[in-house]
């Protein structure tokens, strides 16, 4: 059996096996080479039974002296060993006929796992066996992150083909690696020595993966990424963007939009909103498309910066688009634009999957006629039949609710040609999770980054407690006195995917629950799977004040804007994520009023919370700054999971850690830039050698 994977065999796996390499993206031979193990065992050396001690993971080799199935208490195959030393029972609760074949009286085997102190004597239950012969291996034995159908051992030794035929050439410029990584090794060195360690390395050194070999391969990774990132922004920086500079004055009527627009304003822009107005004015003049993250906080007032944005966008006479996840969220950023837009004499167009028919072509209609200098909308706003005029600003809300295919179809579908040249749009996301810093330089190397970091005046901090489901009835209490305060309640229950059927129940128990216990006042319920328009209608409902509770299922998450709220209840906040729950929270706090939440928990059959979600409302009790949070929330879930898989279409890191591997993140994120322009061909390889095999990483 042929244990190849060679490129181009691609897509004709035949054994069960193979396609599982398939599946884990071992296509080419250095793919194989670059699939680390998670750990080792020491199959070297072997133990005496009688040195053997509790709780340790041995090899030994002994003699078979009973083998017998007992039925009590449940069947079992009990294998009694002796090595000459000492006796042992080997356990099996599952078993083959050929476990009993091979652990025949007499036969002396080699055997491998933990020792225990039993009842009835010491015992290994499933240990690893084979017949003892052969030589110790020389080196420690991989164990590889795999998947069903992949047995280790096959996996093995397509990994050490992969390595022995792979092209391991050096791809650094040796004077490139930094002092503070220790000493270099060489790729070849590297992965020879981690796919077969020498039984005297430090484990500990493996395990943390702080040895000479894993920096190495680390470092590699960072590069990789880094240089893959740098190359997407090259190529974006060739495409070209209209230059957004605004007609000389009083010479359009289109001029000193903005002006007009901050003068009707009710506020002043906070300093840091003024900050990255300019900093995205200064994108939209230049003719390479604009590619910029706005982060705020919840409530830090990144809509109006979106507003002002597509005004500089209309001043110059070209058409904008903005995007947002949900119906409920771009129906609210639609009633702000238009309340703002229009006193200016410009027209926005509206548009959603389930609007009628006629609305939709006369929306249509004038976007393609160039009369809506705005268009705001869901999904809908990329679809087919949507043909723009001049659109040269495209502004994505919530950019994380987004695929990397839906972002890509808004760029491309809006790709216009004006005289024969392709233009692309410029693009501007918004997100309320602000990414850490070590997560903004290793994921959006190719994004430029504007943040928020100041929320408007006037706020009054958000008072979090985290209670037990138990005191409900107290909960109630402070429910009604806000109310009677003439202020307003959201009540938030979960939505699980998988049982949506009893998370609605959920929902609808408690909304009767309140209507009940708040006689006389107006308790709705709001929840995922209602008609959008009654879904609208409840929203705006609460908007209007007309309703005192706002019983809902996630939909509220995120954007929602009722000032007049000043208390939010989370109830199960344990099943919430953080950023989930700190989107929540954002809710309220809005008004000037003092505001709170409540993190109602419930441990259900356990004693206790577990951990992680004990950390999650711990966190939340103690912080309401969005950075903080989000840097926790990093700590508890990895970056893996905080990105999300959609979020990325970035490179995910396999082997490098964001929170330790800073200096060598610094240091790719020093030589990328260098090496691209001094070593172009080394660069490239670099990049095919990390990331050409692997599809699933390519960059969007
Ligand atoms: P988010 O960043 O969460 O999208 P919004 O844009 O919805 O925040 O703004 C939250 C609220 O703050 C809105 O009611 C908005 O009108 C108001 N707001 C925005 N900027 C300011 C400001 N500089 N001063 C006072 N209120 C502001
Ligand atoms: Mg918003």
């Amino acid at each position: 059996m042929s244990t190849t994977a060679s490129a181009g065999q691609t897509g004709r796996a035949s054994s069960p096996a193979q396609k599982a390499l398939q599946k884990l993206g071992l296509s080419r031979d250095i793919d194989l080479a670059l699939h680390l193990p998670l750990r080792y065992e020491d199959e070297t050396r072997l133990t005496r039974l009688s040195e053997a001690r509790d709780g340790e993971t041995v090899q030994i080799e002994a003699r078979v002296v009973r083998s017998e199935i007992t039925l009590r208490p449940r069947r079992q195959l009990k294998v009694q060993v002796d090595d000459g030393s000492d006796t042992c029972v080997l356990r099996f609760l599952n078993f083959y006929p050929s476990h009993q074949k091979t652990l025949t009286e007499g036969a002396v085997v080699r055997v491998r796992g933990e020792i225990r102190g039993g009842f009835l004597g010491r015992e290994m239950v499933h240990p690893s066996f084979k017949l003892a012969g052969g030589e110790l291996p020389q080196a420690l034995t991989p164990v590889y992150p795999t998947v069903a159908q992949l047995p280790q051992a096959y996996l093995r030794k397509a990994v050490l083909g992969g390595l022995s035929r792979a092209d391991l050439s050096e791809t650094l410029p040796p004077e490139a690696w930094p002092v503070a990584l220790g000493p270099m090794w060489t790729l070849r060195q590297a992965l020879a020595f981690l796919h077969q360690p020498s039984p005297q390395v430090s484990l500990a050194e493996l395990e943390d993966r702080s040895h000479p070999a894993w920096q190495r391969l680390k470092a590699e990774e960072l590069l990789a990424q880094q240089l893959s990132q740098l190359e997407a922004r090259r190529a974006r920086d060739a495409m070209r963007s209209p230059a957004l500079v605004p007609a000389s004055q009083g010479s359009s009527p289109l001029s000193g939009l903005r002006q007009r627009l901050l003068k009707g304003l009710p506020f002043e822009l906070t300093g840091a909103q003024q900050r990255v107005e300019a900093q995205i004015a200064a994108d939209l003049w230049r003719e390479q498309p604009m590619h910029r993250l706005l982060q705020g906080d919840v409530g830090s007032g990144k809509t109006v910066v979106a507003a002002l944005a597509a005004l500089r966008c209309i001043e110059a006479g070209w058409q904008c688009a903005l995007m947002a996840p949900t119906e409920i969220l771009a129906e609210q950023h639609f009633r702000k634009l238009v309340v703002w837009l229009e006193p200016l004499g410009l027209h926005t167009a509206w548009l959603t999957g389930s609007q009628k028919a006629a609305e939709r072509r006369a929306a249509l209609a004038a976007i393609e006629s160039g009369q809506a200098s705005l268009v705001v909308g869901t999904h809908a706003v990329i679809e087919g039949k949507v043909q723009f005029s001049r659109l040269a600003l495209a502004i994505i809300d919530e950019q994380h609710r987004f695929g990397v295919a839906q972002r890509l179809a808004l760029r491309s579908k809006m790709t216009q040609t004006e005289s024969g040249q392709a233009l692309e749009p410029h693009l501007l996301m918004m997100s309320a999770t602000p990414i850490p810093r070590t997560l903004a330089m290793s994921y959006y190397a190719d994004l430029d980054v504007s943040t928020i970091d100041e929320l408007p005046p006037g706020r009054s901090p958000i008072v979090t407690k985290v209670v037990n489901q138990s005191r409900r009835d107290e909960i109630i209490a402070r429910i009604r006195d806000q109310i009677g305060q003439g202020r307003q309640v959201y009540w938030v229950c979960p939505l699980i995917e998988e049982s949506e059927a009893l998370d609605l129940r959920n929902a609808t128990e408690t909304h009767a629950e309140l209507q009940q216990a708040l006689p006389g006042q107006q308790v709705a319920l709001l929840h995922s799977r209602m008609p959008t328009a009654d879904k609208k209608a409840v929203m705006a409902a609460f908007a209007d004040g007309q309703t005192a509770v706002l019983v809902s299922t996630t939909v509220i998450e995120v954007g929602v804007d009722v000032p007049n709220a000043s208390l939010m209840v989370i109830e199960h906040a344990e099943r919430f994520g953080l950023s989930q729950l700190h989107q929540l929270r954002g809710r309220v706090g809005r008004g000037a009023a003092a505001s709170a939440c409540v993190l109602m928990f419930s441990t259900g059959d356990a004693p206790r919370l577990g951990d992680t979600a004990r950390a999650r409302l711990q966190a939340m009790a103690q912080t309401q700054d969005g950075f903080e949070i989000a840097r926790r929330d990093l700590e508890i879930r990895g970056p893996g999971e905080f990105l999300g898989a959609r979020q990325s279409g970035a490179p995910l890191l396999r082997f490098a850690d964001l929170a330790t591997d800073v200096q060598a993140l610094q240091w790719a994120r020093g030589l990328a830039p260098l090496m691209l322009e001094r070593h172009p061909q080394l660069a490239h390889r670099h990049v095919q050698r990390w990331l050409g095999g692997r599809s699933e990483f390519v960059k969007a």
